[in-house]
This record gives structure tokens, C-alpha cells and sequence, in this order.
């Protein structure tokens, strides 16, 4: 199979097109204000940004200045020339610049970069040159401005930003731009950054009332709404189907464990910064769960087991919960408590790739389900450099099961790119980043080697000469958890889900009172075939009835009046906007079930 290097941001074009379009906004700003102070202005990811010290408040229409004159000095093309220099010379090139003489001395000193970020080695000094503007800089950037498409460059805004992040310092203006090669992918992307508001799960999360946080509950700590914790049922309902197709086992392991248990995996001491605190009893400290894995190890290791029995699979939607700081909780794709669709599978050598494979045909199984198109699985390999800090110090043990999942790969002819430096701590894994219909990428999910942790808890099997061999064990979570799989389906459907996966799948609207019996007939017998049905007896109109069912994404209204009644029909619309009038009930309820037994994506 195809396998190629991934390239890295820093090394692509666009990143060279951005930082060049952070100077040249850099210079029309300075042109529009010659008493400004100028900072620093990275690219970032779909742009870049730079922060300004201004004695005044931008304004859209100062942006919109800036942003015509860009376009005139991008058309200018001038050259972006590197030299490198002294302090001193830098100081004089800078003498105006206070933010830059900070800077300089950072860099002379050694231990920060031209951006102030901390660096461990003491970087030479340069500056780059285009058209009348000079910055502190080391690159890289495009040689010469025209290779900059005026057309794909754009200021998006202005924000508020500490220097040097830090609000103990003065708040300076930092506009943000995005930057594209052509000017068709600046329209995708702005047409996407507008669908993407659209569909952000928080906004839908309330309006379809899926969840909720509660300020005393504590941030980051989801409250399940009745619609979500259906669709937390029907997601674990799919998952147990399919893991028990495959063979897998399902265990129950409890929230919290004694201390001694994370230091036998390792956690502890090096993952204590995201674990909750430590709850002491009888002396003795207690965790609350990071993970899983230990506890299943722990039930691998609870008896004997022979190369007969192997693999073993086994399987929990584990609630986990991991301290990440507030500044970096983010709705529901970055939470404290986390349900995870986690199992364990310990095999021999000589059954990994099989095994491998087979995990990895689930992730296809659930992408085809859930018509995600584009995806990328990305083999995240160790650094030599890393072993014995980042990496768990066995060369050949890194080698030989990297190897290992390159043949699997290979072999099951599974397109994937390389990434080295990326691995878990204990092993090699398989990184799965999907993208949502409007193309915004979630990394979801990860499928890891393990050959560490089943050594650390000496698991053990009998193999075919009854000597004792230890397993290899594959960590993985398909459906990720459910908090950020339904973030993601949230915003993937626009909140329009399938009908198996709808909350409400059907929604009878009598026309007026006079039908309320008949409606409530219908809800009885759709229920009774299993079918989530609710009858709106209110007092609205049935256009308003039909509105806030809308509003809801249902995505069968049934609406019932004399006629219907009479003849035991119903008319249909359908969420898609369809309609068809007086069909039988029957008809109707055998197309509901279809869509459900078989988890159409078609309504
Ligand atoms: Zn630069
Ligand atoms: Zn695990």
C-alpha cells in the first residue's frame, strides 16, 4: 500500500504563505499607524495572526484598509530576503520596537525563540526583509510575494491577546487572518467556518436538548439530557452487536482503585497531573480512573489461561475521568468524565495480525454506518531520541511491533501515512482522524500496541510447548467515547440524525382536539412495535405543532384529521420535506422499522 511520510505544518507551502502574510500585515498596519508597536505573528492552523500595539481600537473598516493594501504590496512582489545578524545590530534595526528589544534579548540570552516561547537551544539571530518591512524572524517563507495569491488571503478579525499571554501585561490588538493558495479553497473554507456555526455541537446540544453543564456540577462534567442518554443507549447498543459478533467479552470494573494499581501500570507518578486528586480511607489512597486498561490486565491475569484460550476480548463502556485544565474544556470534545468504548484483546504473536485487522475493520464498519467518507489512519511511530523518556526503553521491542503493524497494514491493504515521534508511551498505535461532511477534522480515535503493560502486570499464557509466553495487547475505542463521538455526530448531521439514532422518531400532530384519542391509539401501537414516538396534544395550531416538531429534527410527522381518522391512514412528512397523504398506518409503521432493524441512513 501507498505509505508516505505525513508532512508537517512547518515544512508545507501554506505555512510559508501565511507567516509571509503575517509580515505583509504587519506592514500595512505600521503604514496606517507609523507610531505602532509591533509583536509577534505566527502562522496558526488555517492562517495566522499578529498582535499590535496600537493607539487606538481597530475598526472593520481599518481591517478592510489593510486588507486592500495588502493586496497591493502582495502585487508589489518583493522579495523576502534572510540575513543574519548581531544583537546589536538588531537592536539598532529594532531601536522603536520595545516589544522586539524584549525579544531580541530573549534571543540572546538563548532559551526563547523570536516568538518568546522557551527553546533548548541558543538560536542564531535574523531578520527577514520584504518591501520596506523588516521583522524578527527565522523563517520560513516564500521567496518572493508573488507567490502569494492576493485573492486567497483574508483578515477574519480582531481579538484581544496579553503579551506574552500573560494579563498581568498590557492587552495588545491581535487581528487574525486565514491565507489559502487558491481562492477557491478560501471560499470552501469560509463557507465552511459558517456551516461549522451552524453546526456546533453546543449550540445543538441545547436547542435539541442532548445535554447540559451545571455550574455546581462542576466544568467539564456533562449532565446527559433524556435525548442524549438515548442516543448514549442506541451507540452502546450498536457497539455491543457489533463486539459481540467479533468475539469479544464484557467485563464490569469499578470507577476507583487503590493507588498501588496505577503505580503497578505506570501511570503514576507520570500521569498524576491528570488525575483527580487522591481520596484517602483507612490510610490508604484511592484514584478515581484515568483508564481502563489496568483493570482489564487485572481481569486477564485473574486466572490461567492457555494459547487455547487466546485471544481473549474484553470489552466495557468505561467511565473515565481525567483532570484537564479549565482554560481547555471545550464543550463536549473536551470533558473530565468520559464514557469510552473501550475493550482489551490479548493475543499471541502469531494471531496480532489477524487481530489487528479485524479491529481496524470495525473502524470501517462504523465510518461506512456513519457515512464518514474522508478518514486517515496514521501509523504514530517512537523516536530513538524518546526511549527511556518519552518511549518505554526497548529498542527492539519498538522495532519489532512497529514492524508487525506495518505488515497488518500492508497486508490488509489499509491505506495509512507514517508519523514518527507520535507513539503512546508503550507501544505503537494507529491514529484514526475523521473528517465531518463540512470537512472539519476530529481525531477520534486510536488503535495501540501495548507490549509494555502486559510485561509491567507479568500476564502470562501456556503456549503449544507448555511453557509460559506473555500476550501482546491491543487497546482500542472505535466509537471513542461518548461524549465525543456524539459531538462529533452532532455536528456531522447537522443535528438531522437517522432515524435509529433520532431520540424522537415520529411525532403525531392531531389537527384538533377531535382526533387526540386516535393520535394517542397511534403512539400505542408504533410503541408497541418499538418505535419512539410522541402525540402533540397541545393547544397550538398544527402549523406551530408542525414547527416545533421542526425545530426538534423529527423526522416523521404524522398528521391526523377526520379523514385520516376515519380511514385509519395518516399523512406523512418527512424531515427531508417529502409528504405523502393518506397512506395506511400499517405502511407507514413497516417503513419506520425497516429504517431502524436496519440503521438506514435514508429516512
Ligand atoms: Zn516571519
Ligand atoms: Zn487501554
Amino acid at each position: 500500500m501507498a505509505e508516505q511520510k505525513q508532512e508537517r505544518y512547518e515544512d508545507s507551502f501554506l505555512y510559508k504563505i501565511r507567516h509571509s502574510s503575517a509580515h505583509i500585515m504587519a506592514q500595512a498596519v505600521l503604514e496606517m499607524f507609523p507610531e505602532g508597536k509591533i509583536t509577534i505573528g505566527p502562522p496558526v492552523e488555517n492562517g495566522f495572526y499578529y498582535d499590535f500595539d496600537l493607539p487606538r481600537s481597530l475598526t472593520p473598516e481599518d481591517l478592510e484598509k489593510v486588507e486592500a493594501r495588502m493586496r497591493e504590496i502582495i502585487k508589489g512582489k518583493h522579495a523576502f530576503i534572510k540575513e543574519v545578524v548581531s544583537a546589536d545590530e538588531a537592536r539598532r534595526i529594532f531601536a522603536d520596537q520595545p516589544y522586539k528589544l524584549e525579544l531580541i534579548e530573549g534571543l540572546e540570552k538563548g532559551g526563547f525563540d523570536e516568538y518568546g516561547n522557551p527553546l533548548n537551544v541558543k538560536p542564531e539571530i535574523s531578520i527577514y526583509k520584504d518591501d520596506t518591512f523588516v521583522d524578527l524572524c527565522r523563517g520560513p517563507h516564500v521567496d518572493n510575494t508573488s507567490q502569494i495569491n492576493p485573492n486567497a488571503v483574508k483578515l477574519m478579525n480582531v481579538a484581544g491577546a496579553y503579551w506574552r499571554g500573560d494579563e498581568k501585561n498590557k492587552m495588545l490588538q491581535r487581528i487574525y487572518g486565514t491565507a489559502w493558495e487558491k481562492p477557491q479553497e478560501l471560499k470552501d473554507y469560509l463557507h465552511q467556518l459558517e456551516e461549522a456555526k451552524k453546526r456546533d455541537h453546543r449550540k445543538l446540544g441545547r436547542e435539541l436538548e442532548i445535554f447540559t453543564f451545571d455550574e455546581e456540577v462542576g466544568p467539564g462534567l456533562p449532565l446527559w439530557l433524556p435525548n442524549g442518554g438515548i442516543m448514549i443507549e442506541e451507540l452502546e447498543k450498536l457497539a455491543k452487536e457489533m463486539e459481540e459478533k467479533a468475539g469479544y467479552l464484557r467485563v464490569r470494573t469499578p470507577i476507583v482503585s487503590k493507588e498501588d494499581l496505577f503505580y503497578h501500570s505506570g501511570h503514576l507518578p507520570y500521569y498524576l497531573e491528570s488525575m483527580y486528586p487522591a481520596m484517602e480511607i483507612e490510610g490508604v489512597k484511592y484514584y478515581v480512573k484515568p483508564m481502563n486498561c489496568p483493570m482489564h490486565h487485572k481481569i486477564f491475569g485473574s486466572k490461567g489461561r492457555s494459547y487455547r484460550d487466546l485471544p481473549i476480548r474484553l470489552a466495557e463502556y468505561g467511565t473515565c475521568y481525567r483532570y484537564e485544565k479549565s482554560g481547555e474544556l471545550f464543550g463536549l470534545m473536551r470533558v473530565r468524565s468520559m464514557q469510552m468504548n473501550d475493550a482489551h484483546i490479548y493475543v499471541t504473536e502469531d494471531q496480532f495480525e489477524k487481530e489487528f485487522l479485524a479491529v481496524v475493520d470495525l473502524y470501517l464498519k462504523y465510518f461506512e454506518l456513519f457515512g464518514i467518507e474522508k478518514y486517515v489512519m496514521r501509523l504514530s511511530l517512537h523516536s530513538k531520541a524518546g526511549l527511556g523518556k518519552k518511549y518505554v526503553d526497548n529498542e527492539r521491542l519498538w522495532l519489532k511491533t512497529e514492524d508487525m503493524v506495518r505488515r497488518a497494514m500492508d497486508n490488509g491493504n489499509i491505506p495509512y501515512v507514517e508519523a514518527e515521534d507520535e507513539a503512546a508511551f508503550y507501544g505503537p498505535k494507529i491514529d484514526v482522524q475523521i473528517w465531518s461532511v463540512i470537512g472539519r477534522e476530529f481525531s477520534l480515535a486510536t488503535n495501540q500496541v501495548d507490549f509494555a503493560q502486559p510485561a509491567r502486570f507479568d500476564l502470562k499464557f501456556t503456549n503449544k510447548d507448555g511453557n509460559e509466553e506473555m500476550p501482546l495487547c491491543i487497546h482500542r475505542a472505535p466509537l471513542s467515547t461518548h461524549e465525543r463521538m456524539i459531538g462529533f455526530l452532532l455536528e456531522h448531521y447537522a443535528g438531522n440524525f437517522p432515524v435509529w439514532l433520532s431520540p424522537e422518531q415520529v411525532r403525531v400532530i392531531p389537527i384538533t382536539d377531535g382526533q387526540n384519542e386516535y393520535a394517542e391509539k397511534i403512539v400505542a401501537q408504533l410503541r408497541e412495535a418499538g418505535v419512539r414516538v410522541h402525540a402533540d396534544l397541545s393547544a397550538q395550531r398544527m402549523n406551530a405543532k408542525i414547527r416545533s416538531a421542526q425545530l426538534m429534527k423529527v423526522p416523521y410527522m404524522l398528521v391526523v384529521g377526520d379523514n385520516e381518522m376515519k380511514a385509519e391512514q395518516v399523512s406523512l412528512r418527512v424531515r427531508d420535506g417529502s409528504q405523502q397523504n393518506n397512506i395506511p398506518l400499517s405502511e407507514f409503521e413497516s417503513r419506520v422499522k425497516d429504517r431502524i432493524a436496519r440503521r438506514a441512513k435514508e429516512l
